[in-house]
């Protein structure tokens, strides 16, 4: 029997909500990215400080209840069948007062927000390719985005967070205090508990993107299914440089869904070096190809429609050292058949290629984040609506990471934990069974009584 769970309401806060949902309300209410692997649970709180969220978590470990956290809700692993913490609103973002730098957020501070903040101030951040992600949470998996090629990865401008652990303890974490649990949020922070602040390092804006007016060179270029080979290679041997953050889609919308490789580059400087950088691109010959000038803070504002929610999606993504012309070639047939089993609710699907060079992060040994060594990461993204594109779109997402996997160097699966399925063995997200052990135990150490799950995976 679950426990009367309205017998927490009156040990919260005032400003804090505190909901019973019902499966239609929840699904509406909760709005994420995804509405695959929804779970209804038995109460949505959105807390407005920390001390509700450890009555929260407290209250949770007592009963027996699973808790889950929600802040920009753009994965399949924040509802359970017990208590969604869901954080959105809580989301304030300010310049730290002592040294004027660093900027502080809350779990509900997505993305966008963050650029927009620290971009006001002539600052900037590393953080994601997509506005509407929770910066919290990219962060705490490792965080890749267009400045990770000069800056390296999110975490390694963490400098510091607050967390309540799983047994409800209130704990601030850097590397001078608990810095041990600090080198585990950097990478693995979702499995610990619940992050309620954040502070990471900012950087001047003109200097890093290399502009007088803090605009960034935007380009993107289409090229047809006929070009897999081209593009393989040019995967494999492009070396781009640390001002250049590059992604590729393999996609089939337009009105004939034919699949198309449709890149989009960013590059910190002027016109004429981005487009020396970005040569090879051209030399290609796409079919299309457009260029401008952007603010940084709209940098990421063409992956809009992509961050945008409900629907069922879901990301079945692994790392890669090189891509095979075949590799690619079946890829383009599995969309191509995705489709027509569809009959019109799939032709959202995609393949995300993150092209990030990793030279920069290589030098830091900052969290566990184990993937240091892949520079592409292939995520088969099926998208759909009806329930009975289910088993379509589950067969595409593996079948194409399989196929990826088993033309590359080495056949070890590597998942990164923020573009997983969900049901990947430790060691493949981890890296080693060594970290994976690693992980478990500090999860186990900070976690008074293991019946509890603050994390959702
Ligand atoms: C459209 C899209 C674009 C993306 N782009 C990028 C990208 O450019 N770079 C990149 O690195 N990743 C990217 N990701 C992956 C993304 O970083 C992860 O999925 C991230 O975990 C999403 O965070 P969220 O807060 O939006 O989602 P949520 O579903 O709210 O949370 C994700 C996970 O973090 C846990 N969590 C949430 N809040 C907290 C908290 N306060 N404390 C502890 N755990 C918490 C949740 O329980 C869940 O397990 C993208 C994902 C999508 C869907």
């Amino acid at each position: 029997m679950p426990p009367d769970i309205s017998l927490l309401k009156p040990l919260l806060t005032p400003a804090t909500t505190f909901t019973i949902p019902s499966k239609e309300t929840f699904t509406e209410d909760f709005n994420n990215w995804t509405d695959y692997a929804l779970i209804t649970p038995l109460a949505v709180i959105k807390p407005s400080d920390e001390a509700d969220v450890q009555t929260v978590v407290k209250f949770a470990l007592e009963h027996d209840l699973r808790v889950a956290v929600r802040s920009g809700g753009h994965s399949v692993f924040s509802s359970c069948d017990g208590v969604v913490l869901d954080m959105r609103g809580w989301d304030d973002v300010y310049f730290d007062e002592g040294d004027g730098e660093s900027i502080w957020f809350r779990p509900g501070a997505l993305n966008g927000k963050v650029v927009d903040v620290a971009g006001g101030r002539g600052r900037c951040v590393v953080s994601g390719a997509c506005n509407s992600v929770g910066l919290t949470s990219l962060y705490c998996g490792g965080g890749l985005g267009p400045l990770v090629p000069k800056l390296g990865m999110a975490i390694d401008s963490l400098i510091s967070a607050r967390l309540v652990t799983a047994s409800g303890e209130l704990l601030t974490l850097s590397a001078d205090s608990n810095p041990e649990i600090f080198h585990m949020l950097a990478g693995a922070g979702q499995t610990l508990g619940v992050v309620t602040h954040m502070q990471i390092k900012t950087y001047p804006l003109n200097q890093t993107v290399n502009s007088s007016d803090g605009t960034v060179f935007f380009a993107s270029f289409t090229f047809p299914p006929t070009k897999a080979a081209e593009v393989a290679d040019l995967l494999n041997t492009a070396k781009w440089d640390e001002n250049t953050a590059v992604y590729m889609l393999v996609m089939a919308e337009g009105e004939t869904h034919t699949p198309q490789f449709v890149f989009s580059a960013n590059y910190f400087g002027s016109d004429e070096d981005a487009k020396r950088a970005l040569a090879k691109l051209y030399a290609l010959k796409p079919i299309t190809k457009r260029s401008e000038r952007v603010p940084y803070t709209r940098m990421n504002h063409h992956n809009d429609g992509f961050g945008k929610c409900r629907g069922f999606k879901r990301m079945i993504g692994t790392g890669l050292k090189q891509v095979s012309a075949e590799g690619l070639k079946g890829m383009v047939e599995a969309l191509e058949n995705l489709i027509a089993e569809g009959a019109g609710d799939l032709n959202r699907s995609c393949v995300i290629f993150e092209l990030l060079g990793m030279d920069t992060a290589r030098r830091s040994s900052v969290g566990v984040y184990p993937h240091r060594d892949i520079d592409i990461w292939c995520i088969p993204t099926p998208w759909y609506t009806r329930p009975e594109s289910h088993a379509s779109a589950e067969k595409f997402g593996r079948g194409v990471r399989k196929l990826m996997k088993s033309e590359d160097m080495s056949e070890d699966m590597r998942v990164f934990t923020a573009f997983r399925a969900g049901d990947e063995k430790p060691e493949e997200i981890w890296g080693s069974q060594e970290t994976a052990g690693k992980v478990a135990e500090m999860k186990a150490s900070i976690v008074a009584e293991f019946n509890v799950n603050v994390i959702t995976e």
